[in-house]
C-alpha cells in the first residue's frame, strides 16, 4: 500500500533544488507503469498531533513563514504541505498497524533532519517522529538515508521506548551520528549509529544488517517498525559517496520486511526522506513495493562497488561499542 497526495508535488524549495517535485513525479510514474500504485489518501496532521513532537513556537514559525534555515526556506504553502506530509505518515502508520501490512508513505517535504524546535536539510516537521508519537507504541526506527537523521536521533535520544538505528555516510551533513552516540539517560543503548565512509555499498550494508540491525531489533522486540527511507545512498546519487546498487537497496529492504514479519506481524511503515537521482530512486522504490506484491522489477542500476574492507571495519567498531547493550558479537 502507498500513501500519496498530489499536493506533495506543490512544495518547491527553490528553482533547480535537488529536493524537487520531479522526485515524486517519477516515483508515481514508475509505480503506475508496474501496476503497483494502490493509494490511500492522507489527511493533514492537526497542530495537536504535530505538537506531540515539535514545540508550539517552532510550529508557529513555519505557520507564520519566519526564517528557520537556509536549507529549509518557508513559503506560503509550506505549513499546509508539511502538515499533509506529517498526516500522510500518521495515515500510513495506522493502516500498517491495524492491517499488519507494510505501507510506503511517499511524502514531501522529508523530515528526519528536523528536531523539536529546529528544521534544516530540506526538512520542516519530522514525519517519522510524528508517526511514532501518535501511535505511541514500542517502536524501532531504521534510517537508511545517506544522511544521519539528527532530528529523529535527538527527539528520541533519552527515550528507551524508541530504538533508533541509522546507517549513513560519515563526515558529511549534518555531522552527527558518530559510533559513540549511543543515547543518554533512560535512552542509553537505544541509539545505534553506523557511519560508513565513502565507497561502502551492498556487502557492507548486508553485513551491518546481519550483524547489528537484525539482532538488535530482534532483541528490542518492537510493536512497530519504521524505515526512514532515503535513496541517496545509491551509487547514482549526486549528493552522496555511498554505493548501494538498486538490487542491493531492494535486498536490504526485503530483509527489513522479513524482519518486521517475524518481529511485529508486518507492522511496517516506510517513509520517504532523500534520494536525488530520480531514475535510481524510482526503480528502488518500485523494487521494494514490488516485493510486497510478489512482482519482479527489472533494474537498470546494478553495478556492485563496495569498499568492503572499510565497511567491515566500521561494523566491527560499532559492535565493539554496542555489545555493552546488546547480544551481538564480532565473529572474526
Ligand atoms: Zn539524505
Amino acid at each position: 500500500m502507498i500513501v500519496y497526495h498530489p499536493d506533495y508535488q506543490k512544495h518547491v524549495l527553490s528553482p533547480g533544488h535537488p529536493e524537487s517535485p520531479k522526485r515524486l513525479e517519477r516515483i508515481v510514474e514508475r509505480l503506475k507503469k508496474e501496476e503497483l500504485f494502490n493509494v490511500l489518501p492522507p489527511e493533514k496532521a492537526s497542530v495537536e498531533q504535530i505538537s506531540r513532537v515539535h514545540d508550539i513556537d517552532y510550529i508557529n514559525t513555519i505557520k507564520n513563514m519566519d526564517f528557520i534555515d537556509f536549507e529549509a526556506p518557508v513559503h506560503p504553502e509550506t505549513f499546509d504541505i508539511a502538515s499533509l506530509a506529517a498526516g500522510g505518515t500518521i495515515t500510513a502508520t495506522e493502516y500498517a498497524f491495524e492491517n499488519k501490512k507494510p505501507v510506503f508513505a511517499l511524502v514531501r517535504p522529508p523530515g528526519h533532519h528536523s528536531g523539536r524546535d529546529y528544521g534544516g536539510g530540506f526538512c520542516y516537521f519530522n514525519n517519522v517522529a510524528i508517526g511514532v508519537k501518535n501511535l505511541n507504541k514500542k517502536t524501532a526506527i531504521i534510517d537508511i538515508d545517506l544522511h544521519h537523521g539528527n532530528g529523529t536521533s535527538d527527539i528520541f535520544y533519552e527515550d528507551s521506548g524508541v530504538l533508533y538505528i541509522s546507517t549513513h555516510q560519515a563526515n558529511i551533513y549534518p555531522g552527527t551520528g558518530r559510533i559513540e552516540e549511543t543515547g543518554k539517560g533512560n535512552g542509553e543503548g537505544f541509539n545505534v549509529s553506523i557511519p560508513f565512509p565513502s565507497g561502502c555499498g551492498d556487502n557492507s550494508f548486508d553485513l551491518a544488517f546481519e550483524k547489528i540491525i537484525k539482532p538488535v531489533v530482534n532483541q528490542f522486540s518492537p510493536e512497530m517498525i519504521f524505515v526512514s527511507f532515503g535513496g541517496d545512498a545509491h551509487y547514482m546519487d549526486p549528493l552522496g559517496g555511498l554505493s548501494l546498487s538498486s538490487p542491493g537497496y531492494v535486498s536490504l529492504c526485503e530483509k527489513i520486511t522479513n524482519l518486521a514479519k517475524n518481529v511485529c506481524d508486518s507492522k511496517l511503515c516506510f517513509v520517504l526522506e532523500g534520494g536525488y537521482n530520480v531514475d535510481a530512486l524510482s526503480e528502488v522504490i518500485a523494487g521494494i513495493v514490488g516485493f510486497w506484491y510478489d512482482k519482479k522489477i527489472d533494474y537498470e542500476f546494478t553495478n556492485v562497488n563496495d569498499n568492503f574492507d572499510t565497511g567491515k571495519r566500521i561494523v566491527e567498531k560499532v559492535i565493539n561499542v554496542q555489545k555493552r547493550y546488546w547480544g551481538i558479537i564480532n565473529s572474526s
